[in-house]
């Protein structure tokens, strides 16, 4: 049987949900799925320039998983881009350390420490907020 993967921490989870090509492109191709340890990968590698064993510290995971990540996440930016198609950010085998909250109302994203839930948006009042990982 093999084993199950370790689960890769996130700081942040992502602002979006995901990228459309800009001009013509196939809208009713299958969009390129990104998972969210993959866009984590490449927000601690890329865009905030950390080494792979600094990013693997940061997701809790071995270098050598950071580095299969991170390879899997360039094929699909490549492709994404190469191929005109969306971009889909979701799924991936990970877990916050605080909780991450949604409002509908708003659209905003706000964490708090874990196990926390807040009564209402921080920024709107609303009290149609949910909970990320669920
Ligand atoms: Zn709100």
């Amino acid at each position: 049987m093999p084993k199950p993967r370790v689960l890769s921490k996130i700081q942040m989870p992502p602002r979006v949900k995901g990228f459309n090509p800009m001009g013509y492109y196939r809208k009713n191709a299958e969009p390129v799925k990104l998972s969210i340890d993959e866009y984590e990968a490449i927000r601690l590698l890329d865009y905030e320039g950390l080494t792979q064993k600094q990013a693997a510290s940061i997701m809790g995971v071995s270098r050598p998983s950071v580095t299969r990540i991170y390879q899997k996440a360039r094929v699909k930016m490549a492709t994404m881009i190469t191929e005109a198609r969306q971009l889909s950010i979701e799924g991936g085998r990970i877990f916050f350390d605080s909780s991450w909250f949604c409002c509908e109302n708003c659209d905003s994203k706000f964490n708090a420490p874990l196990g926390k839930q807040p009564e209402c948006c921080v920024l709107c009042g609303a009290n149609t907020i949910y909970n990320l990982e669920e």
